[in-house]
């Protein structure tokens, strides 16, 4: 449907004006002032358009356990994490819905979904997630989370190796059913793309990165894995290696501009020019690394560096929310307090830019999204300016960013399609996605599982903490 945006307040280089776009199918068609309608009129007086933010790592999936988790660093999280056994693709549907949500009533319009499946059932939790949404219409990008080490293989040994249980399927089996997951669900034209989503080094053999990379370039997908998340992962790769585990993405041939790479907090000084050159996008997901203790990644000198960096929630155990203009907040802000040359500090207009056209970059679509001119896809944000947290009138962009605008989303398209209409989901029932939580888990507080606290015992040792 054609739709006519009349009196927004879109954001200039040097401040702001107001005028109409046009929308036609989904593309936006024009911008400027009093154009003639075509199709719907929306009045958006009051009203500021940005383009949608890009909640650019996250697993949706985790959702059962939100909250619920206590506060341990990664490598005991995710133990706890792959304790609860029964994610069904019911579940899986439901936190997709969930996810797609929260992001879209944060001013999200894309989501990078690192989905968790249960092992054996990859088909299955695919076809929920993606159904999930198509439902809502959020723009996915779904990168199957693909391992071939057990667990325990992510920590580093400390010289006391051990035999480890192989992982549950081999490299061929794993490589063989994401290509028929592409072949079924990669749609980028309906706003559904795979990508390849080795989980990381930590937990994958050579042969599968390798197939993903053959995956990657054999059907054209954008690639994404984690990178340096925490200490122990940057130990590991010199154990493994030799070398830093960005020397030995970039000898594998993983890093490229269709590449991008969750957290980076435990980067070399000398890996950060390789990361430059490869044209590789950072995602950073601050809360995430505040919850689960992984350190501050050094996102001012990757932007000086000229690396792109975008913004991400993370899992929704980990943070434990999918509010990505909190993300923005706290990751833009964060950085204050590590640089004492306040001229590199991250400035409102740039952490939007980071969000919305450093989110189209990571996913190598530039021309597509990201920014708000004529031929581009219609995915934006209408902000409501007399929502009480974005009054009284100054700078919204700055009061989007530094202030606590909740509810302050009117409306939002995807595609072309309204998917949020004066605060409310138009595309999904809400009230009953409420019942569908409720009926489905249980209130509950939950002891460490033992496989954590045997885990602990090798972890607090590896990491020279006392037992
Ligand atoms: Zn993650």
């Amino acid at each position: 449907m054609n739709v006519t945006i009349q009196n927004a307040l879109l954001p200039t280089k040097t401040g702001y004006q107001t005028c109409d776009v046009q929308v036609t199918g989904d593309k936006i068609t024009a911008i400027a002032a009093a154009l003639e309608p075509q199709g719907k009129a929306i009045d958006a007086t009051h009203k500021l358009l940005l383009p949608g933010f890009f909640n650019a790592h996250t697993h949706s999936s985790e959702m059962w356990q939100r909250g619920a988790i206590a506060p341990l660093p990664l490598e005991l999280w995710l133990s706890e994490l792959y304790s609860s056994p029964d994610l069904t693709p019911e579940k899986i549907y439901l936190s997709a819905l969930g996810t797609a949500v929260e992001t879209l009533l944060s001013g999200g319009t894309s989501v990078i979904d690192h989905l968790v499946m249960p092992p054996g059932q990859e088909l299955e939790a695919i076809a929920a997630v993606v159904r999930g949404y198509r439902e809502v219409g959020i723009r996915a990008f779904v990168a199957p989370l693909v391992q071939d080490l057990a667990a325990k293989e992510g920590l580093p040994s400390g010289n006391h190796k051990t035999d480890y249980q192989p992982y549950s399927q081999s490299t061929a089996e794993i490589l063989a059913w994401m290509e028929t997951a592409i072949k079924q669900f990669h749609r980028p034209e309906e706003g559904i793309s795979l990508m390849v989503g080795p989980t990381g080094l930590q937990l994958c053999t050579d042969e599968l990165f390798q197939g993903c990379i053959t995956l990657s370039d054999r059907y054209s997908l954008c690639r994404h894995t984690h990178l340096l998340e925490t200490k122990a992962q940057q130990r590991l790769a010199y154990e493994k290696y030799g070398h830093s585990a960005v020397e030995h993405l970039s000898r594998l041939g993983f890093l490229g501009p269709q590449t991008s790479l969750a957290h980076c907090v435990w980067l070399d000084q000398a890996d950060i020019p390789v990361l430059a050159a490869s044209g590789a996008s950072v995602v950073h997901n601050p809360l995430s690394n505040l919850r689960l203790g992984s350190g501050i990644a050094p996102i001012l000198q990757y932007r000086q560096a000229g690396i792109n960096v975008t913004f991400g929630c993370d899992g929704t155990a980990s943070n434990d929310s999918q509010d990505i203009l909190e993300a923005i907040k706290i990751g833009t802000l964060l950085h204050n307090t590590t640089e004492p040359d306040y001229q590199h500090w991250i400035t409102p207009t740039q952490a939007i830019a980071m969000a919305t056209q450093g989110g189209a970059r990571a996913v190598n679509l530039s021309s597509q999204l990201g920014i708000l001119t004529v031929g581009q896809q219609a995915d934006f944000v209408l902000y409501d300016l007399t929502s009480l947290a974005l009054l009284p009138p100054t700078d919204p962009v700055g009061l989007l960013v530094m202030g606590r605008p909740v509810n302050s989303v009117d409306s939002i398209w995807v595609r072309g399609r309204q998917l949020v209409e004066a605060g409310q989901v138009l595309s999904t029932d809400i009230s009953q996605l409420r019942q569908r939580f409720l009926t489905t888990n249980q209130w509950q507080r939950r002891p460490l599982n033992a496989a954590t606290a045997q885990l602990a015992h090798h972890y607090r040792a590896v990491m020279g903490l006392a037992n």
